[in-house]
């Protein structure tokens, strides 16, 4: 079969490599020029630091599939993200853990008591919490919401926590002891030489073809019995109905002679710092030596249609839209729409992979008892 792939991030390859070695021809196009979509990294001529030209990807998974796949096509080096955060004057350890709670309060507890303390900060009357800020005053209590989540969430999302759901918040955790690790998973890593020669890796294969700085025209559709779709939903169906919310970034890009901040991510949680974070990128790299760095201010607002998208919105507003397009999507069987952008979904890599795999796999499936066009 002729299978058309828009799109050649991590999706598209992932998709296009298992139908290549299935016998299939893959044709990837991708409007940018170059591969990888927002996980594209490169090198810095001047320092030789390996820049996340669109912002730090850290990879990280419970997934064992998926970590053996990406260790097949690129060498990974033990990385473990640790983020500060800079708020009220003081810098602190993220995620909230036992250091944080102590040096912020200005205590020596051990775990039991700073659950304890921490539970008497906590507002109880909250029962089911809906919302993000219902979720951190249950959960933290008032200072360390207003320390550390609400000034950098406005910031981030553009909007009050009140109008957030409880769910984003919920990707943070709060620990009672001097874990900082700010990942749960077991397998976490980074590409010795970055991401985009992992993909290249993943994209080699006789059967595929790349086209870079290509737009998708309806006669490629002509030419392909299938088509997989990893760019944006809406814009598939030429935003017939409305276009689904994102927020994209802005990096301030500076180079510094020395170490910048001495780590990785730096948050602010301050409203009146106008950035979120502060990333230095060579720390990304801790096996390697620069004496120059390349660090990034990042600064987010809501997407024009010029822009390159990040986060998916999801409020209540996206969610109806959202919900409009999927039906239009599956009045659409020649297309299958995948990935952070395809689904409107705010997805890490790894399950990004699983996803892609197992797309790739059902449409082989279905394939083989004669049914997907
Ligand atoms: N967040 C925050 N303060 C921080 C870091 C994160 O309030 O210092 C909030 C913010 O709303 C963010 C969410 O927690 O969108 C999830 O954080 P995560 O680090 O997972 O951010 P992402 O990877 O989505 O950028």
């Amino acid at each position: 079969m002729h299978i058309l792939l828009v799109g050649a991030g991590l999706s598209g390859a992932v998709i296009g490599r298992k139908l290549a070695e299935a016998g299939h021809t893959c044709r990837i196009i991708d409007a940018r020029d170059h591969i990888g979509g927002n996980c594209y990294t490169e090198r810095d001529a001047e320092s030789g630091v390996m820049v996340h030209v669109y912002g730090p990807h850290i990879f990280h998974t419970d997934d064992e599939e998926v970590w053996r796949y990406v260790n097949d096509f690129t060498q990974f080096m033990p990385y473990q993200n640790r983020v500060k955060s800079t708020t009220q004057g003081a810098v602190y350890s993220l995620p909230v853990n036992l250091l944080t709670i102590n040096q912020f309060f200005d205590k020596t507890m051990n775990p039991a008591e700073a659950k304890d303390f921490i539970a008497d900060q906590a507002d109880t009357s909250i029962t089911d919490p809906q919302t993000f800020e219902e979720q951190a005053l249950r959960f933290v209590g008032r200072d360390l919401y207003e320390a550390f989540f609400k000034g950098y969430t406005e910031k981030q999302w553009g909007c009050s926590p009140t109008e957030l759901p409880a769910s984003i918040l919920k990707r943070l955790p709060v620990r009672f002891n001097y874990d900082d690790n700010y990942f749960f998973h077991k397998f976490q890593g980074m590409p010795r030489e970055g991401y985009t020669p992992m993909i290249e890796a993943i994209l080699d294969h006789p059967n595929i073809t790349v086209e870079l700085s290509t737009l998708f025209t309806p006669d490629m559709a002509a030419n392909a019995d299938h088509i997989f779709w990893s760019g944006a939903l809406d814009g598939y169906f030429d935003y017939r109905l409305g276009r689904l919310g994102y927020r994209t970034l802005d990096f301030e890009r500076f180079t510094y002679d020395g170490d910048y901040q001495g780590c990785a991510v730096m948050n602010y949680g301050d409203r009146d710092v106008p950035f979120t974070r502060i990333t230095e990128h060579k720390h990304f790299a801790p096996w390697e030596n620069h004496e120059g760095s390349v660090c990034y201010r990042e600064f987010s607002r809501s997407a024009e249609p010029e822009d390159i998208p990040y986060y998916p919105i999801r409020l209540v507003e996206e969610k109806a839209l959202l919900e409009e397009y999927i039906s239009l999507a599956e009045e659409t069987p020649a297309v299958t729409f995948v990935g952070r952008l395809g689904t409107y979904r705010y997805l890490d890599m790894d399950v990004t992979i699983r996803e892609a795999l197992d797309t790739a796999d059902m449409f082989l499936g279905t394939v083989e008892q004669g049914g997907m066009m």
